[in-house]
């Protein structure tokens, strides 16, 4: 593991770790607009409106995040913008690397003092950002450590598209060893529920998916939204006919044992949330990623392997087996490896296409439900995040 140098972005704020304020949402900042919304603010701060597209070309065509940086902006200009258009949104608090460069988790302070996590994951083919939707999450899924904690906020869209222009700064830097220097994926498996922060989500996506300077011109397929299965959202998602993946975080296949490790399973059953899962498959014609932590002895029997099985077969969807990364304290552990295998084998059986997770960023609390910046704050901010949906 590296602890990689922090620049701080505002030396002036006070040491963050005593810092938590009153949970409240940040100032506007670009990239919660659109084009024609920038060229509007812009013209109220006296600016000529081709300064939007001027600014949204640094920012989303070369990702520069720092308006001082914007050399050709007159210094008068930059002032006059900086506060209403580019305010600093995520202050770096931690960064951290592991596999010799290929994975690298940043812990970021957020305007009001909440922590929230991004990873960076570089692969031979593809660069995959994973980012934080929420700071904390009111999900409550037993084993995950950002379920753990509640919610704190939602982010805002910035909040969101900040993560990703800064990782794909990263990368574009080449400091992601041994992959291309595009970034090319985004997950949204990092902190909080997306679904929860619906509006916002999908404002980000949009964001992050329109050409440049409107956006930052990814592939809505090459991006991942992953749900506990919040059903009136899943179904609102259907209706916006966009391309994104869908992932389920299933994690059992019959509803006794998902109502405990999924809370929100004791409102909307496996039943309706796999038919809305299969409903977005068939609208977008791309398999569903159904996501399955594996847990010793609670859902890795081979009976609910079988179960499974029948549940997703001939259905355009694939399941993501994610070994458990336990979380401090917790009663549960990964499944052994050969009952893994076993499972593997029976979903693949049942004609069920069928993949285990990577570890990726297990070093450095960068794995799946372990982002915890506890270290950091008494307050014990922590995290979900992930590695990878092999697609
Ligand atoms: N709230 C969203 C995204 C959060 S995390 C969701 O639940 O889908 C992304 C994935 O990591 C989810 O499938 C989540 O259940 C899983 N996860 C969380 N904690 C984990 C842990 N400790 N071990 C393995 N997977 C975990």
């Amino acid at each position: 593991m590296t602890i990689l140098p922090v620049i701080p972005t505002s030396p002036d704020q006070p040491d963050a770790v005593t810092t938590r304020r009153r949970p409240s949402m940040p100032p506007r900042h670009l990239a919660d607009l659109d084009l024609a919304a920038r060229k509007a603010a812009v013209t109220t701060l006296g600016e000529p409106a081709f300064r939007a597209k001027q600014l949204s070309t640094h920012y989303f065509g070369r990702l520069v995040r720092d308006i001082d940086a914007m050399t050709d902006l007159p210094a008068a200009s930059r002032e006059r913008l900086t506060g209403d258009l580019l305010p600093t949104l995520l202050t770096p608090m931690r960064e951290l690397a592991c596999d010799d460069g290929a994975t690298r988790k940043t812990l970021w302070r957020l305007h009001d003092g909440a922590l929230v996590e991004s990873v960076l994951m570089g692969y031979p083919d593809r660069v995959t950002a994973c980012v934080s939707s929420q700071a904390g999450c009111g999900m409550a899924c037993p084993f995950c450590a950002t379920g753990q904690q509640g919610l704190t906020r939602n982010l805002s869209v910035a909040e969101i598209v900040d993560q990703v222009v800064y990782l794909a700064g990263v990368a574009a830097s080449g400091a992601v060893t041994g992959s291309p220097p595009r970034l090319s994926r985004v997950v949204f498996m990092g902190m909080g529920e997306p679904l929860a922060n619906y509006p916002r989500v999908i404002d980000a996506v949009r964001r992050l998916t329109e050409p440049a300077p409107e956006g930052l011109g990814l592939s809505q397929r090459h991006i991942t939204v992953s749900t506990v299965g919040l059903l009136p959202a899943m179904r609102r998602l259907i209706a916006e006919e966009l391309s994104v993946t869908l992932a389920l975080s299933l994690h059992a296949p019959d509803d006794d044992l998902r109502d405990e490790l999924v809370p929100v399973n004791q409102r909307w059953k496996v039943a309706e949330v796999l038919d809305a899962a299969f409903d977005y498959a068939a609208q977008t014609g791309r398999r569903v990623s159904i996501e399955y932590a594996l847990i010793r002895d609670v859902n890795d029997q081979p009976w609910r392997a079988d179960l499974l099985g029948r549940l997703l077969h001939g259905k355009l969807a694939h399941v993501n087996l994610i070994p458990l990364n336990p979380t401090p304290g917790s009663k549960w552990d990964a499944s052994p490896k050969p009952v893994e295998r076993e499972f593997v084998r029976r979903l693949r059986d049942a004609g069920v296409a069928t993949t285990v997770r990577d570890t990726r960023g297990r070093e450095i609390d960068g794995a799946c439900g372990q982002l915890a910046a506890g270290e950091l704050t008494e307050a014990a901010a922590g995290g979900a995040a992930d590695a990878e949906v092999a697609q």
